[in-house]
C-alpha cells in the first residue's frame, strides 16, 4: 500500500526529529540556549584529548560578571534573566565560532582552539571592552552596562576539570585585582 509506506517513513522521519530536538535540548541551558555545563565538560575533554594528540594549543576561558548581584537587586531578577540573555548573545555573536558554555548563574566558559595564550588574551580583552562599551535597555526607564572578569589557562592539564580550577583561580586574581579584567598564563 503506497499510503501506507508513505506514512510510515513520514512517521519515522518525525519520531527522529523529536529526538534531536530533545537530545539539543538536554545539551542546552534553558535562560541562554547556549550549551550547558554537562556538555561543556563531554565537549571539552575530547577537545582535550586532541589538542594532547596533534599537539595543537587549546585554551579555556572562565567569565564571570562583575557585581551582578547588584543587577538583580537594583532592576529586578526580571532584569537579571535580560542581562543574562544579553551577555549570551554577544558572547554567540563575537566568540560563536569556539565552545561556549554558561557554567552556573552568571559564569560562563568558552573552549579556544588553535591560539596561543597571549592572542586568546587579547582576543577576550577585546570582547571586554566590547561588552563594556555597550548600553542595555533592561526596563522602559532604566539602562545599564555591565562588565567582566576573566581568567585564562593553556597549559594542558591531566583533564578539563583541572583546567577548569586553574581558569578560576585566575578569574579570582582578577576579581581581587579590582574587576574588568582580563587574567591569563603570563
Ligand atoms: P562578583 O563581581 O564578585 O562576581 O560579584 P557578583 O555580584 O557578580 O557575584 P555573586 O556571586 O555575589 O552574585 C551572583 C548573583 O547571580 C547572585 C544570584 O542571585 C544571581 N543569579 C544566578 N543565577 C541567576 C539567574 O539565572 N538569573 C538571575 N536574574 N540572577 C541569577
Ligand atoms: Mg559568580
Ligand atoms: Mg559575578
Amino acid at each position: 500500500q503506497q499510503e501506507e509506506f508513505y506514512c510510515r517513513i513520514t512517521n519515522n522521519i518525525e519520531s527522529l526529529e523529536q529526538l534531536h530536538k530533545i537530545q539539543d535540548q538536554a545539551n542546552r541551558d534553558y535562560l541562554t540556549s547556549l550549551y550547558n555545563r554537562r556538555y561543556f565538560c563531554e565537549q571539552g575533554e575530547i577537545l582535550l584529548k586532541q589538542a594532547k594528540s596533534a599537539g595543537t594549543e587549546i585554551a579555556l576561558v572562565a567569565i564571570d560578571l562583575d557585581y551582578f548581584k547588584s543587577v538583580n537587586d537594583e532592576y529586578g531578577h526580571e532584569a537579571g534573566d535580560e542581562v543574562l540573555r544579553f551577555f549570551s548573545a554577544e558572547l554567540k555573536n563575537i566568540l560563536g565560532r569556539f565552545l561556549i558554555a554558561r557554567i552556573g548563574g552568571e559564569e560562563f566558559c568558552v573552549i579556544v582552539s588553535g591560539l596561543s595564550n597571549a592572542k586568546v588574551v587579547s582576543l577576550i580583552d577585546g570582547f571586554k571592552q566590547h561588552v563594556a562599551a555597550q548600553i542595555i535597555d533592561v526596563t522602559d526607564e532604566d539602562i545599564l552596562r555591565i562588565s567582566f572578569s576573566a581568567g585564562i589557562t593553556n597549559n594542558k592539564l591531566d583533564n578539563l576539570n583541572a583546567m577548569l580550577n586553574l581558569a578560576d583561580e585566575y578569574l579570582y586574581r582578577a576579581k581581587e585585582a579590582g574587576r574588568n579584567m582580563v587574567v591569563g598564563d603570563d
